[in-house]
């Protein structure tokens, strides 16, 4: 099993790092993906990839902390884009929920970071909250730079913008969210083709039940898993070979790091 999207470095996390990597390998949880949000977090996320054949990392700016994007983070982007351990430019993109970074800011940088992606063949794996209209437009705007793949993690957005994006051959990651007794999930995957579907925990966020509320780990995707099974009508281990299939078509350098073995 693959987990897609978290955050080892997190400090409700970091000390346990490695306990979770071991864990990992031992349960049969192949790799995870590393995203950054900031600065800090790109060079943990970077040097956990590393030092770990089991971790792949993002490299990018939260919409969260757009406000701190600048020539010294993109000159590190730059740096690690050419790492082979890392995968995609993430997470980025636009949330007007908390509205931590001022939205036309939040506007230009993922603009400019869609740009940096497709300057180094990268996917983009995005953060969107409530601004799944303006998301759009700036994609759309964009659309000369997708040329590598965009990933939703998290989504969140309706059934019909889902149809949309599966339609411009978008993936999407669920997490712990798709197991909450209120969730639209069945309306929305039902827009969504199993081959573009991905599991992810965003650890330590969003435990999924019956462990909601508590700290999240990778050990923890077999519940997504299990959930996306149920969802798309079929049996676990094919789920798991669908979503391993999706991951490294999306991925594509991890699917060399893999083949370089
Ligand atoms: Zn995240």
């Amino acid at each position: 099993m693959i987990d897609s999207h978290l955050h080892l470095d997190d400090p409700k996390l970091a000390d346990q790092t490695e306990q979770i990597l071991a864990d990992c390998r031992a349960q049969g949880i192949e790799f995870v993906i590393n995203n950054s949000c900031d600065y800090d977090s790109m060079v943990n996320s970077v040097k956990l990839a590393d030092t770990h054949d089991n971790v792949f990392a993002t490299i990018g700016m939260h919409p969260h902390d757009s406000k701190s994007f600048d020539d010294k983070f993109v000159a590190a982007m730059e740096r690690y884009a050419a790492d082979p351990k890392v995968v995609a430019v993430g997470e980025i993109g636009l949330d007007y929920y908390y509205d931590l970074s001022d939205r036309a800011i939040q506007r230009d940088v993922f603009a400019e970071q869609i740009e940096l992606a497709d300057k180094w063949g990268l996917p983009l794996t995005l953060h969107v909250r409530d601004a799944y209209g303006d998301a759009w437009d700036i994609l759309r705007a964009q659309k000369k730079h997708l040329n590598h793949g965009v990933l939703w993690h998290c989504y969140s957005g309706s059934a019909e913008f889902a149809r949309q994006a599966a339609n411009a051959g978008h993936y999407f990651a669920f997490g712990g969210a798709i197991t909450f007794k209120n969730a639209r999930k069945e309306d929305v995957t039902a827009q969504i083709p199993v081959d573009r579907v991905l599991s992810e925990t965003d650890s330590p966020y969003m435990s999924p039940e019956p462990l909601r509320g508590r700290v999240n780990t990778p050990l923890n995707i077999p519940l997504i898993v299990a959930k996306l099974a149920q969802l798309y009508q079929t049996d676990v281990a094919t789920m798991d070979a669908r979503i391993r299939k999706n991951t490294l078509t999306l991925f594509t350098r991890i699917a060399d790091y893999l083949n370089s073995k």
